[in-house]
């Protein structure tokens, strides 16, 4: 009988992390792990510092929670301003929240809210790509395209509309730049069928995550998409709750591009792994037109907490302070070129894509054909295991769907040194 009264997914038995320092983790017997996905690309700065603990303790010692429609908050306000300052003051409105999960939903509400307010009611669908994963709340599920969570929630989610994305790796167009004017006619044709006076955003990551491992998208798409919502008077959301605070080597991946959303959510790395923030940001007028429609009809208790926002602002304000986005783009080059050493000794390894610290790893039984591993023979899993075996946490992904590959991502923290990648 299962003596834990926890459940997760059925797997084996794991052992348990005794202590963690830097990219380092020991566990109970006393083996090393390198952190090469920084736990679920969350633990962006490393276990075990210091500057966090103590910002966190201080803020315990003042106080852990206020709830927010009582008091003032003073580390809620210095961290929505520090957010705001990571966009240039091209987002200057911040709503806190405990998960990705939470962000996405909090912008797909808030859209709908907009248009509400705006009397434009029929707006209420979405665009999102396939495949995609956005979090697992029915609302961020429903715009998620991975079919295997999706599937036993299809009739209860928002829905949305799904469209594929640019695939550099897979396409059969005759190159990139034809490649991505057809799948935005594709996208325009798409939106023209659903009706686009029906939909309220487009919700993307600009760069993938697990459901795609790390797929690129281009500046040509993003301005395509933003080209398109513009035309159809809808909101562009992105999903950077994998790639926000600094995992591309920029503070959001969308300045790569030099297109703007009106919603971005942001998580995983806020926190860095010490406690649970996440945050929705926006541009001001849509806020404006939804406070002055009665209020924004949202919120989660534990939201926006001081002890959430103290640790949320001692995370940017260290990565600040030690310039860990260079440390993001020097260490992104070495563990392309490592990666990219791999695939030309290695025939399986089909592709390797990515930015800064964020690479995904695909890999393919055949190069030419592109063409998985028989799931029989299990060799995913195998490599996986092997590198835990090694000591280095990779993340992986099998892919059940068939839309983006078997792949595993490398994440390690951004404050990796060259020794360790
Ligand atoms: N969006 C993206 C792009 C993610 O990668 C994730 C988590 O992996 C989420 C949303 C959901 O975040 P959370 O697990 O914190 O709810």
């Amino acid at each position: 009988m299962d003596p834990s009264p926890l459940f997760y997914q059925a797997g084996p038995a794991l052992p348990e992390i005794s202590h963690a320092q830097g990219v380092y983790l020991w566990d109970d017997t006393g083996r090393q792990y390198l952190d090469g996905c920084s736990g679920a690309i969350s633990c962006n700065l490393g276990h075990g510092r210091d500057d966090i603990r103590d910002a966190m303790l201080a803020q315990l010692d003042r106080v852990a929670f206020t709830y927010r429609t009582q008091f003032e908050n003073a580390p809620a306000v210095a961290l929505a301003k520090a957010l705001v300052g990571l966009t240039h003051g091209q987002l200057e409105k911040v709503f806190f929240v405990s998960s990705g999960s939470e962000a996405v939903e909090s912008a797909l509400k808030l859209a709908r809210q907009y248009f509400v307010a705006r009397g434009e009611p029929q707006r209420r669908r979405f665009v999102s790509l396939r495949p995609s994963y956005h979090g697992s709340t029915l609302g961020a599920l429903g715009v998620t395209g991975y079919h295997p969570l999706e599937a036993p929630f299809t009739d209860i989610t928002i829905g949305s509309l799904k469209v594929a994305g640019p695939d550099f790796y897979r396409h059969t167009d005759a190159d990139d730049t034809r490649h991505v004017a057809r799948v935005l006619a594709d996208t325009r044709t798409a939106i023209e069928a659903a009706g686009p006076d029906t939909i309220a955003a487009f919700v993307l990551e600009p760069v993938g995550g697990a459901s795609t491992g790390a797929r690129m998208l281009d500046r040509a798409y993003l301005e395509g998409i933003r080209a398109l919502c513009d035309e159809y008077g809808c909101l562009l959301i992105l999903d950077e709750v994998l790639t926000g605070i600094g995992r591309t080597g920029a503070w959001f991946a969308y300045q790569h591009y030099g297109v703007t959303p009106d919603l971005l959510a942001t998580a995983k790395g806020l926190g860095a792994g010490y406690y649970p923030v996440g945050a929705l940001l926006a541009r001001a007028d849509i806020v404006e037109t939804v406070m002055a429609s009665g209020g924004f009809q949202h919120g989660h208790t534990y939201a926006g907490n001081p002890l959430a926002c103290a640790t949320g602002l001692a995370v940017v304000e260290a990565m600040q302070r030690e310039g860990v986005l260079s440390n993001v783009a020097a260490r992104g080059r070495e563990l392309e070129a490592g990666l990219k050493a791999l695939q030309a000794r290695f025939p399986w390894v089909g592709d390797v894509r990515g930015m800064g610290l964020l690479w995904g790893v695909e890999l393919v039984a055949d190069p030419v054909t592109k063409a998985p591993f028989p799931a029989e023979h299990n060799y995913f899993a195998r490599i996986a295991a092997l590198a835990k075996e090694e000591g280095l946490l990779i993340y992986p992904r099998r892919t059940l769907d068939g839309l983006a590959g078997d792949h595993f991502l490398v994440t390690p923290p951004l404050i990796i040194d060259a020794a360790d990648t």
